[in-house]
């Protein structure tokens, strides 16, 4: 039997580890730098956190969830992070702790979708979620990292578009008002759109399908609805933020229309998305969610977070090449060799040395391929305890003793 990974997962190779560590890398320095935390939650869960969390209204919810039970209990593999942060974040007792609360993380998450590009059934999130501030200072915080996240990974090509959703109250005008557009081709929306229209009207605006797009285009949909209109409250949160965002130079578009795929999202909502990706062009997706931490099962707590497909990011980031080793031992005298190689370790230098004792022609064709220089350990240099250092690059050869090479 000829088994393969599974549709929608994918090996990260070797020759793509380098772009994955860089990531990771940046992530943790631009992170640190703003005093966020890096946690790690379990790949599974209750499956009741993510009915009660992301929302049962939800894509991901109803239909891109991997769902199993054991022992009688249903387990979820988490479809996104915040709702498994928010348990921990309550698990922890972090609300006892002065605010802001602020974490980073990095991990696979798991949708049932449909694989294409930019689009798998196992991905990768980095996200942030930051606990107790109402201000939108939280907010442009957490848009700000997101930019300079992207910036340090070299990808300046981006556009940020934000929105408010508002509260309850605002939106309540906006869903009749959209129902009442909509109520005329209602019928033709696609089956998911149908059940939004009772349960989350809002969400239709999200509709990844062609043919609902087209309806809205020729039933001119967004001439007819204005946006939310927002309370004075939520108006003020809103112009705040863009206060913050115009006295920091970040540039954003205003989208009235961006309600993003989540139930948990209040005020604020912003996506980052790419000119170089196609259909799949959304790298980064979040907002403001004041009211998940109540919904499951804790006090009302502010909050604010976002999260990047990290596949999406590093096709969009240029492939780096691996390092080269700093040292290749050729010897035909494997003791000596890996005694050197032992050395050159412990003084932090990378090294490796030949495992069979090839001949010294194959030992140095190896050295070129992965090393900067070749270290050569003949019968001549054991005898007189000194080593031939070649360069591999400029060919160059001088003799040194252990001290000085290290
Ligand atoms: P999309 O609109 O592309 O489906 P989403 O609204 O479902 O995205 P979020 O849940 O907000 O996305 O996730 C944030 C980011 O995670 C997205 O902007 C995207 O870069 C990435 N992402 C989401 N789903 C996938 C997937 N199936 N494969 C790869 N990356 C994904
Ligand atoms: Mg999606």
């Amino acid at each position: 039997m000829n088994i393969k990974a599974q549709k929608g997962t994918k090996d990260i190779l070797p020759s793509e580890i380098t772009n994955w560590q860089f990531i990771e890398d940046c992530a943790k320095k631009v992170f640190n730098k703003a005093n966020f935390k890096e946690i790690r939650t379990p790949i599974f869960e209750d499956t009741n956190l993510f009915e009660r969390g992301v929302g049962d209204t939800t894509d991901i919810v109803n239909k891109e969830m991997y769902t199993f039970t054991k022992s009688d209990r249903s387990l979820t593999l988490r479809p996104e992070n915040t709702a498994g942060v928010v348990r921990a974040y309550l698990e922890h007792n972090f609300f006892r702790e002065s605010p802001p609360i602020k974490f980073w993380y990095f991990g696979p998450m798991f949708r049932y979708e449909r694989p294409q590009a930019g689009r798998q059934r196992q991905f990768h999130q980095i996200g942030v979620e930051m606990f107790g501030v109402q201000d939108a200072s939280a907010d442009v915080e957490c848009i700000m990292l997101a930019v300079e996240f992207l910036k340090t990974l070299g990808l300046n090509d981006l556009t940020v578009e934000i929105n408010s959703l508002g509260c309850n109250t605002c939106r309540k005008e906006f869903k009749d008002e959209l129902k009442k557009a909509i109520a005329p081709f209602k019928d033709k929306l696609c089956e998911d759109c149908q059940n939004r229209y009772e349960k989350n009207p809002l969400r239709i605006l999200d509709c990844k399908n062609e043919a609902c797009n087209k309806l809205f285009e020729e039933n001119n949909l967004r001439n007819k609805v204005s946006g939310i209109k927002l309370c004075p409250e939520c108006s003020e949160h809103y112009n705040k933020l863009k206060l913050y965002l115009d006295a920091l130079n970040i540039k954003y578009i205003e989208n009235p229309y961006l309600v993003r795929g989540l139930d948990y999202y209040t005020k604020t909502v912003f996506e980052i998305k790419s000119n170089n990706l196609g259909s799949q062009n959304a790298v980064c997706g979040g907002g403001r969610y004041d009211g998940l931490v109540e919904t499951l099962g804790g006090e009302k707590t502010p909050a604010v977070g976002w999260a990047m497909g990290v596949e999406r990011l590093n096709s969009l980031i240029q492939p780096i090449e691996d390092k080269k080793l700093d040292y290749y031992v050729v010897s035909d005298n494997q003791l000596e060799a890996v005694k050197l190689t032992k050395k050159l370790r412990e003084h932090g230098l990378s090294a490796e040395f030949d495992y069979n004792s090839r001949k010294f022609a194959k030992q140095l064709e190896k050295a070129s391929k992965i090393a900067k220089k070749a270290l050569i350990l003949g019968e001549e240099e054991i005898k007189n305890n000194f080593i031939t250092v070649k360069d591999l690059n400029t060919f160059e050869q001088r003799k040194m003793n252990l001290q000085e090479l290290i």
